[in-house]
């Protein structure tokens, strides 16, 4: 099977039928419309083995968390995925990767009906590397909205992902290295309570390079300090279970890809914000807040700063 085929075959299904899609796979290119009064949110994101994954994977693991830290930035806009385009580097068409992979991007993708339009398929050391596209019905949620007395808070747990990290060589992992394993390959982007959170919070990121790495660009781009109570991150119990307590905290604040949401939410607006996480079932932590300077500052509960022990942990 050659490789024209074999993307026929294994991506066409993921092309699905919308009225948004004038023309999809196929052609030179593929053509979309934009609703009247809406904007179009645009993220790429490239995965390289052996940089951004394990040789190793599982091709259905790559496949989706290809789409899911793709989901995760629009996520962190507040937009409505609507299509994507793929682009693959491959060693060889093999057919089994191929699949493989197909499935899983399917999966990460399918709840959000987006839609494949298109993509590019070339030889080459094994490269993947998604574009997705998607709409906004009003102002995007940005990195720079953040204001002093902002509440600071994050969905779901922290940590998990980067604890997955020493525990990839495992023959036979537990159930607790067997969850953070999913954690790390199998990533929920936030894509409905950044849906939610878009008419309520002033400022949000993902967490892809480490909460205090990624709160910084919000401080920077927000002109704003942010102060983080450290004891107060959300850890999941197989974290806690597996690492000790300054551990797992410094997996929260330094370690990557969680994929969960950062937020700086109004006072006003955080009993909404809060009811929203609870109707969609997503935990939204208050973690901290934002207040005048510059930077972002852990301290525990009385105050005393915390960076001193995150440092030597340091995972950057
Ligand atoms: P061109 O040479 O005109 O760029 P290609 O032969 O590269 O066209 O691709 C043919 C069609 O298949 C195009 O519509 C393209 O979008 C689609 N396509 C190619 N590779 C992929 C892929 N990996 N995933 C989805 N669609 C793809
Ligand atoms: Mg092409």
């Amino acid at each position: 099977m050659d490789e024209f085929e074999l993307i026929a075959r294994c991506f066409a299904p993921l092309g699905g039928a919308a009225d948004d899609v004038v023309l999809g796979i196929g052609d030179d290119a593929a053509v979309l419309a934009v609703p009247p009064g809406q904007t179009l949110a645009v993220a790429v994101d490239t995965l390289v083995s052996g940089v951004h994954f394990p040789p190793a994977i599982a091709p259905a693991d790559l496949g989706f968390r290809l789409a899911a830290v793709n989901l995760s930035d629009l996520a962190a806009m507040g937009a409505r995925p609507r299509w994507a385009t793929l682009a693959l580097t491959l060693p060889a068409a093999d057919e089994a990767f191929v699949t493989g992979f197909a499935q899983g991007l399917g999966e990460a993708l399918q709840p959000y009906r987006v839609c494949l339009v298109g993509g590019d398929t070339t030889r080459g050391p094994l490269t993947v590397s998604l574009q997705l596209m998607g709409l906004l019905e009003r102002p995007a949620l940005t990195r720079a909205g953040a204001r002093a007395g902002d509440v600071v808070a994050v969905s779901g747990t922290l940590g998990d992902a980067r604890a997955a990290l020493d525990l990839l060589e495992l023959d036979e992992p537990d159930e607790d290295a067997r969850y953070l394993l999913a954690r790390y390959f199998r990533p929920t982007a936030r894509v409905a309570l950044g849906l939610a959170l878009g008419p309520l919070a002033h400022a949000a990121i993902d967490v892809s390079d480490g909460l205090v790495a990624d709160l910084g660009h919000i401080a920077r781009a927000s002109g704003v300090a942010i102060d983080v109570e450290l004891e107060r991150l959300p850890l999941s119990p197989a974290l806690a279970r597996r690492c000790s307590r300054a551990g797992a905290l410094a997996h929260a604040a330094g370690g990557g890809d969680d994929y969960e949401l950062a937020v700086c939410v109004p006072p006003t607006a955080w009993p909404a914000a809060r009811a929203a996480a609870v109707q969609l079932g997503v935990a939204l932590t208050a973690i901290g807040q934002v207040t005048a300077g510059a930077g972002v500052r852990c301290h525990d509960a009385a105050g005393n700063d915390r960076a001193g022990d995150l440092a030597g942990y340091r995972h950057f």
